[in-house]
């Protein structure tokens, strides 16, 4: 009996050293499943020359952030773990911020289309402001209404519509509020952030 017990402990050692079975047991998670090429591998916060500790923009959860700075550029942000809020974690939105400024793909001048055309023409910021400014002006003094069909005030405009994106912070989109809503009587205002 005993001959046998410790062929068979012989066995299972021999068998828990075989790379397959310990890559099962540590789900494939552990040391043995990295490359000498992944074992090279640092994280770019080790080339930080600072970091900053602040805000995501984007919600009123409000999770803290460390941003990574090398040679005045940031490299890197990440969540804060000290933060009660976020413990170190952001959602997708706020993981993203670091695109904000380094995403060669964003587009960084005023694109617009033209009514019937079928395409897009770069225009000056100075253009498009002054263009949309009026056209709100003109829709609101056409449409501008003060009291409904049964005598209710309601003092609003229904023929313009704000539609933000995801990427509007806190503040812009309190402004927006402010501005659209109370200011020029808007009604139609939307927003992905929901603040
Ligand atoms: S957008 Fe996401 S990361 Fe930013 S504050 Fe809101 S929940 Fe936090």
């Amino acid at each position: 009996m005993r001959t046998n017990g410790s062929a068979s402990s012989g066995l299972l050692s021999r068998l828990s050293r075989w790379p397959l079975v310990r890559q099962i047991a540590d789900l494939g998670m552990g040391m043995e499943a990295m490359s000498d090429h992944t074992r090279r591998w640092q994280p770019r916060i080790l080339e930080a020359d600072g970091k900053v500790v602040s805000v995501c923009p984007f919600c009123a959860v409000g999770c803290s952030q460390l941003i990574y700075v090398k040679n005045g550029r940031i490299i890197d942000i990440e969540g804060n773990p000290e933060s009660p809020i976020n413990g170190g974690t952001l959602c997708p939105k706020g993981a993203a911020t670091f695109e904000l400024l380094s995403n060669p793909n964003r587009w960084t001048t005023v694109r617009y289309r033209a009514p019937y055309s079928d395409h897009w023409e770069d225009r000056p910021l100075d253009w498009a402001m002054e263009r949309i400014a009026r056209l709100v002006k003109e829709a609101r003094d056409r449409d501008w209404r003060e009291r409904n069909e049964r005598g209710e005030n309601v003092r609003s405009v229904t023929t313009i519509a704000s539609l933000g994106g995801a990427s509007l912070d806190n503040e812009e989109n309190y402004l927006i509020k402010k501005l659209f809503g109370g200011g020029l009587g808007m009604v139609w205002i939307e927003n992905q952030a929901r603040v």
